[in-house]
């Protein structure tokens, strides 16, 4: 019989993949949690509205990348294709806004976009979120900037490109577009279908496209930041200040426009060389109006959303190996009465939580000692039916290959010193 493989676009994270992911996980716990985030669940599964208010309708994602079904024929529901709809959703519905100026949120989960699947791009991915909701502040903005930047560094990751820009704001965007739309008058057959289409609904966009005619065209286009307000200009020149008195270097992208039609003001993307075409492994920025648009009051925010998959592709797997180490006790018993009394000093020592494992089909001591090796495991026990007769047991240190002998009345608070 054929075995069923996993959907396209879903991936297995399989071990020791996963200890990496857990090591990146508890990095960002501790991170955050510095920076007066609190962690927020929220659901994978969401009211389509709240996506297509909240993303934008002329975006890809809404446009064509969400799984939406109707349930029972009754209500469009959507997988969550991202994460800040759903935490302004909750933090709305849960009134948090009453209780605190500030608020600091966090997630990390999977997120849907039926894209085509390639390296790095998937149809199930996962997103470390954070938001802060309150402050519009441009020190806010570049503290941020700077704790995502503390983030990847704490995690070994150099060589990272940052890249920021300011999408301006309700008052200086539609002189922008409107001159994006006079500078494409008369060009509109040159452009590919989307964009043609990106005309009437989103032009910004435009400057998205990968299509080569395009993005020649664009090119030439005029840029935001010429036409930003004096209000977005101080904003965006303050937070540029706070960067640099943390000597944190970035690169100022006019042309970053983001694929989400919620941003206002600075906008950033972190790249990295290292992961070929799909180089981006956060995206970020603020919005003013998201809140708003989702039936909130006038309340500001902003957050980023690291790709998972992405910045596990950075971290090299010798660095997860040195965080998860193997046992510090194998115990290779040989025989049922050693067996026994392995089973009990081996979950003895986990419930105190030393790291021990063992082989419970007593399979012949040169296997039992391949499997500590390969484990790598500090110390392995020898537990034979001699060593039982004799109430001794073997103690071997694997690093110096030596060995000594030790009482059976004496192993667990041996063992228990060892692992101090
Ligand atoms: P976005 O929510 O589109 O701003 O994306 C934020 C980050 O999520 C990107 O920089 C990527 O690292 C990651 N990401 C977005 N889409 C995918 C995908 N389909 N597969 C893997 N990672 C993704």
């Amino acid at each position: 019989m054929e075995i069923i493989t996993a959907v396209r676009g879903f991936k297995d994270i399989l071990p020791p993949e996963t200890d990496k992911w857990r090591h990146i996980e508890e990095t960002a716990h501790e991170v955050f949690r510095a920076f007066g985030y609190r962690e927020i669940r929220i659901p994978l599964l969401e009211k389509t509205e709240l996506f297509c208010r909240g993303i934008g309708e002329s975006t890809d994602i809404v446009e064509k990348e969400m799984y939406t079904f109707l349930d029972r024929g009754e209500e469009s529901l959507t997988l969550r294709p991202e994460a800040t709809a759903s935490v302004i959703r909750a933090y709305l519905e849960h009134t948090l806004h009453a209780a605190e100026t500030v608020t600091k949120l966090y997630t990390i989960g999977p997120m849907f976009r039926r894209e085509r699947p390639q390296k790095g791009r998937y149809r199930q991915f996962h997103q470390i979120d954070t938001e802060i909701l309150g402050p519009d502040d441009p020190r806010t903005d570049a503290e941020l900037i700077l704790m995502l930047l503390h983030f990847l560094g704490k995690l070994g990751l150099r060589d990272l490109n940052l890249e920021i820009n300011s999408l301006g704001c309700a008052q200086c965007r539609p002189a922008f577009r409107g001159a994006i739309l006079s500078f494409l008058h008369g060009r509109e057959e040159e452009l590919c279908g989307d964009c043609r289409r990106r005309l009437g609904t989103n032009p910004l966009r435009i400057f998205d496209c990968k299509v080569e005619t395009c993005a020649a065209i664009i090119s030439q286009a005029p840029l935001l930041p010429d036409f930003l307000c004096t209000g977005c200009r101080e904003h965006f020149e303050k937070v540029q200040a706070c960067l640099r008195l943390f000597d944190q270097p970035f690169h100022l992208n006019a042309k970053m426009v983001r694929g989400l039609d919620y941003y206002t003001r600075t906008t950033f993307e972190v790249t990295s060389g290292s992961l070929g075409a799909q180089n981006a492994v956060v995206g970020g920025g603020r919005y003013d109006h998201l809140v708003r648009d989702l039936g909130g009051p006038d309340i500001s925010g902003i957050g980023f959303a690291i790709g998972f998959e992405r910045l596990a592709a950075m971290i090299p797997d010798g660095d997860a190996d040195a965080v998860v180490p193997g046992p510090v006790l194998f115990i290779a018993a040989l025989g049922e009465t050693a067996l026994e009394k392995a089973f009990l000093l081996c979950n003895r020592l986990r419930m105190k939580g030393i790291r021990a494992e063992m082989d419970h089909a007593g399979r012949s001591l040169k296997s039992q000692m391949k499997r500590a090796d390969k484990l790598k495991s500090l110390y392995t026990l020898i537990l034979g039916e001699r060593e039982i007769l004799e109430n001794k047991a073997l103690l071997r240190t694997m690093r110096t290959s030596t060995q000594e002998e030790i009482g059976l009345d004496r192993l667990e608070e041996t063992i228990t010193d060892l692992a101090r």
